[in-house]
């Protein structure tokens, strides 16, 4: 199948879902008789696309599009984030969806994969016009959407108020506070302790498990990190505070270097402050280009996707690439990687540490019972370093990259969970 047999996606915009369904491609002849039902995952189950109409505050009528896409929900209910950028489209996020799909099965979360978007650019509004956005997306999407349905989350652009408007938003609409329906939410209102780092925590963990196996410590090591939101930022600093020296870091405004290691905490402070690390003193800034050619043991995407493109990926300097972000890297930049012998540790595994604490967030939002962070970091560990194992083994037994023995795992597990329910009616 190619993108052209959905006729609802525009062919001129085939990226990043065609990325997605080349990886699918990938994994198939590893599936044996579950590849049968392949095609399931190459047609998203239900795509919902709605018109985001508000009052702006000088009191014109604005639209906007927006999105709920769930992929697959034959593990459990769907889940993924709800990205505010100015490139969401369909097509990203269809992929964003499957990937959660992936991401969930190979983390054995009891999730299908969703994910969903509204095409702004969330700094060119006000607070008072985000909350109407994510008000009347909220009221949209309703339809779909629930504790035991669906469940959002933070994503690029969005972040726990957010995720506070839309609780509120379903609440009203059901009549009954219902914290389950999302997750990053503030700790106030049912949210989890741990969840906010968890995203570049499992980044770090991630990484610490490939190079414990690939003779790369982490103490002493370089890292060059690209995006310092919510996920590179953290992880920029728990790598630091486990003795690795954060060497570059590239914003969506500025790249920087300090072959000493740069003070990720004042460059915090710095970004916080400013809003990029644009006019950072701790740090040379440095073309936006040579970024992807400073020498580092790990390289640490952690922006958007299809940022490693061939070019990219035939010029990296790097021992492991740990993908913070989704679909960072392309499949033609995976082969380059691969033939250069740079180990990859695929987004569904290296940035699954978000979603696997949204799930103890919903747990805990089920139960009423809150757990400790020591508690939520243990189990966050656990799941992550036993997602590792069974990948790392797959990959060794197949002789195939990180990626698609992930891939293996969560698509026999989804397609095995489709194959026992069946096909209806
Ligand atoms: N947006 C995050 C991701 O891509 C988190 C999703 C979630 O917690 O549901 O994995």
């Amino acid at each position: 199948m190619n993108n052209s047999s959905l006729s609802y996606l525009d062919p001129a915009r085939p990226e990043p879902w065609a990325s997605f369904i080349e990886q699918i491609d990938r994994v198939a002849p590893h599936l044996g008789s579950l590849a049968h039902w392949i095609e399931t995952l190459k047609r998203p189950k239900r795509i919902l696309i709605v018109d985001v109409p508000i009052v702006r505050d000088d009191g014109t009528i604005a639209h906007y599009e927006g999105y709920r896409v769930q992929h697959n929900l034959s593990r459990g209910p769907g889940k993924g984030g709800v990205r505010f950028h100015p490139h969401v489209s369909l097509s990203e996020v269809m992929a964003l969806a499957g990937w959660m799909t992936i991401k969930n099965a190979a983390l054995g979360l009891p999730y299908g994969g969703a994910k969903g978007g509204v095409r702004i650019d969330p700094r060119a509004f006000s607070r008072a016009e985000l909350e109407r956005i994510t008000r009347r997306y909220t009221s949209e999407i309703g339809i779909v959407i629930g504790p035991d349905k669906d469940i959002p989350a933070p994503d690029v652009g969005t972040n726990e108020q957010t995720m506070a408007w839309m609780m509120d938003t379903y609440s009203m609409n059901v009549g009954h506070t219902a914290s389950g329906v999302v997750t990053g939410k503030p700790i106030a209102l049912g949210g989890s302790l741990g969840r906010q780092e968890a995203t570049g925590r499992g980044v770090f963990i991630a990484a610490r498990e490939a190079g414990r196996r690939s003779g790369v410590p982490i103490s002493g090591a370089r890292v060059a990190v690209q995006g310092f939101g919510n996920v590179g930022g953290i992880a920029a600093r728990i790598f630091r505070e486990n003795g690795a020296k954060v060497v570059a870091l590239q914003d969506a405004e500025a790249t920087i270097a300090n072959p000493a290691g740069i003070d990720i905490p004042a460059a915090l402070a710095h970004a916080a402050a400013h809003g990029s690390l644009s006019g950072f003193f701790g740090a040379e800034p440095v073309r936006e280009d040579d970024f992807w050619q400073l020498e580092c043991e790990y390289f640490v995407p952690a922006a958007l996707e299809g940022q490693l493109t061939p070019q990219r990926a035939s010029r990296l300097r790097a021992r492991i690439v740990v993908e913070g972000a989704n679909g960072p890297t392309t499949p033609a930049a995976d082969d380059i990687l691969h033939e250069r012998n740079i180990l990859v540790i695929p987004d569904v595994l290296a940035n699954a540490g978000g979603v696997t604490v949204s799930y103890f967030e919903w747990v805990q939002d089920f139960s009423s019972f809150f757990w400790s962070e020591e508690e939520i970091n243990a189990r966050l560990e656990s799941i992550m370093i036993k997602a590792f194992d069974a990948i790392w083994q797959m990959a060794q037994e197949r002789k195939v990259s990180i990626r698609t023995a992930a891939f293996i795992i969560a698509c026999q597990r989804v397609l095995a969970a489709r194959e026992q329910r069946g096909l209806y009616p």
